[in-house]
């Protein structure tokens, strides 16, 4: 799959044109609402840089959070405007809407060489509907659409594909790469290729493990994904369910993982609690003696080992989803462990993090640096792992 992008736009094709670009400034805050981590936003720089220097009217369009379609004070994008002014040194406007008047009006009085940052776009529930009005009042706004959030391209939404569908469109550097690095994961993986699922969902996991039960040699599942497989296997696991989910379905899939070798590898030993907190009593336990009343945190000592062995026989792995309730510190400890054990494997092995938790644990542990590439998309790229075709990808034209 080879999609145009911006480097296609040659000569001053770019010059005084305005370029509306979708980026994904979807940012962590905390609880001040003050940004946490920048990646995102650096993630997109290069397109911005390279639009800058192509002399290129930049506006840029992001969501943040989820206002449900109204306008949430706390959820503007003006702390993301002062991050991205300090990071391109140079003055970033925001503006307070995203369509109409006052946006026109910026626009219009724009530079060459400026950027502007239009405001969170799912203040408007037509943004997530897709509706054409709305689509055509950003496109109105521009003479190219550059398409740069790769987090948000398994959804169809006017900022996504409703402006692709109406302006000359081109895919941003970042959402190339993106492309480019999950496309040779399920073509071409060096083999074997590892796949280590957690998290909690477990409804649109169980599809990408179907599809990945043709692609990958040995697919290592935990979190809550792990307990529906527990419970298709017959063990007493109602409590540790954390969605609800068709036990025909899962045992099927995992009857075709037994055909194949026993491609799939579920923990042996959980990390069990009443109470999902910090000072609650833990332990371990086997499978087989889980008791009634507890909910799982955590994968035990016995799985961090067989994962531990599997992972290092790879030489791709894919990580998504900590392996436990990480962010209470006395259940991170396998998710930890599974973010040193991919440390390791710098060198040995190709390691892909798919986005969302799993980044933040490795961040956390501040083993970035060692990993090989670092999706920015998770949802999107489980999707694109599962064989979706990506409404937000599917819409860029090909080279
Ligand atoms: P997801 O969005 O599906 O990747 O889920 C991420 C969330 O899964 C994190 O907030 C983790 O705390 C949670 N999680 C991981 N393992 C478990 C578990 N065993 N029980 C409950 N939540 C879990």
């Amino acid at each position: 799959m080879q999609k145009k992008t911006v480097k296609d736009l040659k000569g001053n094709q770019l010059v005084d044109k305005r370029v509306l670009v979708r980026v994904d400034f979807n940012v962590p805050l905390n609880n001040k609402f003050e940004i946490t981590n920048d990646t995102r936003i650096k993630a997109a720089l290069p397109t911005i840089n390279y639009l800058i220097s192509h002399q290129a009217k930049v506006i840029l369009m992001s969501h943040l959070g989820r206002p449900k379609g109204k306008v949430v004070e706390k959820l503007r994008l003006d702390p993301v405007a002062r991050r991205l002014s300090e990071l391109l040194k140079q003055d970033v406007k925001k503006v307070n809407d995203c369509i109409g008047e006052e946006v026109e009006k910026a626009v219009l009085n724009m530079q060459k060489g400026e950027v502007i940052l239009l405001e969170n776009l799912r203040f408007y529930p037509e943004e997530e509907k897709n509706k054409p009005e709305f689509a055509k009042a950003l496109a109105n706004l521009a003479d190219i659409f550059v398409n740069d959030a790769f987090g948000t391209a398994h959804r169809a939404h006017a900022s996504t594909v409703g402006v692709a569908e109406i302006l000359p469109s081109y895919a941003g550097f970042l959402m190339a790469r993106e492309i480019e690095v999950l496309s040779n994961l399920i073509e071409n993986p060096e083999r074997p290729f590892v796949v280590l699922l957690g998290g909690a969902k477990v409804s649109g996991k169980i599809e990408v493990v179907q599809n990945l039960l043709s692609i990958a040699d040995r697919i290592l599942i935990a979190g809550g994904m792990s307990y529906t497989c527990l419970a298709a296997l017959g063990y007493d696991v109602t409590n540790l369910l954390l969605e609800e989910y068709d036990l025909e379905i899962v045992k099927k899939m995992l009857k075709k993982a037994e055909e194949q070798g026993n491609k799939i590898i579920l923990p042996v030993d959980l990390v069990i609690t009443k109470e999902l907190s910090e000072c609650a009593e833990s332990k371990v336990v086997k499978n087989e003696d889980i008791p009634k009343d507890v909910k799982g945190a955590d994968i035990g000592d016995k799985s961090i080992a067989i994962f531990e062995k599997e992972i290092k026989k790879a030489k791709t792995i894919f990580w998504n989803g900590p392996v436990g309730v990480f962010e209470i510190e006395k259940y991170a400890k396998g998710t930890n462990r599974i973010a040193k054990i991919l440390a390791d494997m710098e060198g040995k092995a190709v390691t892909i993090i798919g986005g969302g938790d799993s980044i933040a644990a490795i961040e956390n542990a501040g083993l970035t640096e060692k990993m090989t590439y670092i999706s920015t998309g998770g949802g999107a790229s489980l999707e694109f792992l599962g064989g979706k075709k990506l409404p937000g990808i599917e819409v860029l034209p090909e080279k």
